[in-house]
């Protein structure tokens, strides 16, 4: 079942008095699965969740897959696991930051799986299970050279070698690539080489290896199941290619001035911009507090983020402030800009990478710093 597009939730201030309006596209991030999971195929596709589904809705987001056929699901804390399974009654969730301390049984309870990262996790996870005779699943996660979360290849390889580990639980083998997102890196070589030989140890448990960039390093990323985050969201899996994705997520902010500024005058705190020509300004009400990041300000010495203004791209004028922006619309006529009026940061033609290349940083910082003082409207 695909969510319905004519539908859609809405939780925040009425428009009128938005600030902003962030609009959520669950129908492309069904159709963004979709694509990946074909991508991938004969391996299976789950999605990544965690951070609030990267700032887009952690429940909604979770539903739409779930209903779109997708039953296995990643995030990184126990309280999202639960969250999600709130929402996703029967999938499969995966709690990627591995197991607490004392907290097995709280896993359990809402039938998680953690991710088990070092060889004392698998040991307190053991003891857990034979204590309980819980039969839940849990993965175990082996660094391949991330060096952040797993355990190390040796201690994996004498893991596989005790007696009985095809029988001990264990529902997925896991481990994470470094630099996928530039497929001429000769790490990732290195990772999908060093995986394979792990996970054929592990002959009888499913492996995964993939996220969004990994789907496109080809099938020998694939295994079992693929792991995709970002790409769900618009995100561009192949940089420096098309985008393959759908844009998702719309944010429009409300003009609440237009101003006249003379040539030579400064915008904005610092002073760090400065009108070359008389100018007009429209002053958005949005700002860093909205997430919306202060990188991406504007000074004379470097452009920062843009905004379309009845189908223009304006360049933003200063500093990026904690609920205001301003944006440069002197090129629009005169009067074609009004208070009141919405404009676009994000849309069809601003994308989440692109407003991220703004403010010197990746499209995963912009997703999930997404505030949450605005409108907030889920088609579909
Ligand atoms: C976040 C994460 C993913 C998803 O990565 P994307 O680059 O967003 O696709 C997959 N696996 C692990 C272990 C992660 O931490």
């Amino acid at each position: 079942m695909t969510p319905n597009p004519g539908t859609q939730s809405v939780y925040g201030p009425p428009e009128p008095e938005a600030g902003g309006i962030l609009t959520i596209d669950l129908p492309a991030i069904v159709a963004n699965w979709r694509e990946l999971a074909r991508r991938a195929q004969p391996a299976a596709c789950a999605a990544v969740i965690k951070a609030d589904a990267y700032g887009c809705g952690i429940e909604p987001v979770a539903q739409a897959l779930t209903a779109a056929g997708c039953e296995t699901f990643f995030v990184a804390h126990l309280a999202e696991g639960r969250r999600v399974r709130a929402a996703a009654a029967g999938a499969a969730i995966y709690v990627l930051n591995g197991l607490l301390p004392n907290a097995a049984d709280t896993y359990a309870q809402s039938n998680l799986r953690p991710v088990l990262c070092s060889l004392d996790e698998w040991a307190e996870w053991e003891a857990f299970k034979t204590k309980t005779k819980w039969l839940g699943g849990a993965a175990l996660h082996v660094d391949t050279g991330m060096n952040r979360l797993g355990m190390r290849p040796q201690e994996a390889t004498a893991l596989a070698r005790r007696a009985g580990i095809e029988h001990s639980g264990l529902t997925l083998l896991l481990s994470h690539l470094a630099c996928s997102e530039d497929p001429a890196h000769s790490l990732n070589a290195k990772q999908i080489g060093l995986f394979r030989e792990i996970r054929n140890l592990f002959p009888a448990i499913p492996a995964s290896l993939s996220n969004s960039s990994g789907i496109f390093l080809g099938p020998d990323a694939h295994h079992e199941i693929v792991r995709p985050g970002v790409a769900l969201y618009g995100a561009n899996p192949t940089p420096g290619h098309a985008n393959l994705m759908r844009p998702v997520v719309r944010l429009e902010g409300r003009i609440v001035q237009v101003r006249a500024v003379p040539e030579g005058e400064t915008v904005g705190y610092g002073a760090t911009w400065t009108a070359r020509r008389a100018t007009r300004l429209a002053v958005v009400s949005i700002g860093y507090a909205d997430g919306f990041l202060r990188a991406g300000s504007a000074t004379d010495l470097r452009a920062g983020a843009e905004a379309m203004v009845h189908g223009h791209r304006c360049p933003l004028a200063g500093r990026v402030s904690m609920d205001l922006i301003a944006v440069d619309v002197t090129a629009l006529p005169e009067r074609a800009v009004r208070r009141g009026e919405l404009v676009a940061l994000l849309d069809e033609t601003i994308g989440v990478d692109d407003l991220a290349a703004h403010a010197n940083t990746i499209a995963y910082e912009v997703l999930t710093g997404l505030g949450r003082r605005y409108r907030r409207v889920y088609r579909g």
